[in-house]
């Protein structure tokens, strides 16, 4: 079995996005820990946050994938900007700790023209200066679909990002079916093999979560621009072997398709259909 779930407002505040999930047929979620733009996030109610986590507990949610704000770019070529992504990326994981025991996804971010080297040691630095060793986050490192400068679309740059990590056991990755397709990974065609090299790469007792997503552009066309499930280039039967894969079982799968709340419902319950219809899906 997976977890299942998608991206929920979190201006309602924690338990209320845990009773949506529910309603939705999901159990996990991914929440944006501020405005997907960035700024200052609005004030924890730690009550809130308990009541959450006891929530979970007893419906038998799997870790929730949060999600930091697009604009958190903290390999930027501007010293202010790098300023600012490591501000956000400091306050949201002391904020994770009010509900421990979660995932923290970001987007290791672009470059801008100063080089991936460059920009993987920034990357590093930042998470070496933001995380401490008491948290009980794991934090994920996004694979990427490699539009502009971005670093990530390639397990090299994920690698090497981790090496330079020193608290080793917080820190994971997550893929995106999505940004393994439009970078270049042909999950459609070689699905094992692409895993056996994210293994060989990365190690397998990395991969945290899933970001599950169908796309709108061709193999390799370092777009990012996702499609509902079944409706895109990568179609129904590649995600269902995505989600039906044994290596993937137990995990949180997020979906980030262009839907409302029927819509999404609708996925989850498909992804479930997946699940019992598959001879491994249990
Ligand atoms: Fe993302
Ligand atoms: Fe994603
Ligand atoms: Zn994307």
């Amino acid at each position: 079995m997976i977890y299942i779930g998608n991206h929920l407002s979190s201006s309602d505040g924690f338990l209320a996005m845990g009773k949506h999930a529910s309603e939705l047929g999901a159990d996990t979620f991914a929440f944006f820990t501020r405005n997907p733009r960035g700024g200052k996030a609005k004030d924890i109610d730690p009550a809130d946050a308990a009541a959450l986590m006891a929530y979970m507990e007893e419906h038998h949610f799997g870790p929730l994938v949060a999600h930091a704000p697009y604009t958190m770019n903290l390999c930027s070529d501007k010293a202010d900007i790098r300023k600012f992504a490591f501000d956000m990326l400091a306050d949201d994981l002391k904020r994770m700790e009010y509900v421990p025991g979660n995932y923290y996804n970001f987007h290791p971010g672009s470059h801008v023209g100063q080089g991936t080297e460059t920009g993987i040691g920034f990357i590093a630095e930042a998470l070496n200066g933001a995380m401490f060793p008491e948290m009980q986050t794991t934090v994920l490192l996004e694979m990427m679909a490699g539009k502009g400068s971005e670093i990530g679309s390639r397990f090299e740059e994920i690698r090497a990002i981790i090496d330079k990590v020193e608290l080793k056991e917080k820190i994971g990755v997550c893929i995106d079916t999505c940004h393994l397709w439009d970078g270049g990974h042909d999950i459609g065609g070689h699905l094992d093999d692409v895993l056996a090299e994210f293994d060989a790469v990365i190690d397998l007792d990395r991969l945290k979560a899933v970001h599950l997503n169908d796309s709108m552009n061709p193999q390799a066309a370092h777009k990012d621009r996702h499609q509902k499930l079944g409706e895109g280039m990568i179609g129904a039967g590649v995600l269902k072997a995505v989600v039906t894969h044994p290596l993937l079982q137990g995990k949180p799968f997020i979906l980030e398709t262009p839907n409302e709340d029927e819509g999404y419902k609708k996925e989850i319950a498909l992804v479930r259909a997946w699940m019992c219809t598959s001879s491994h899906g249990m």
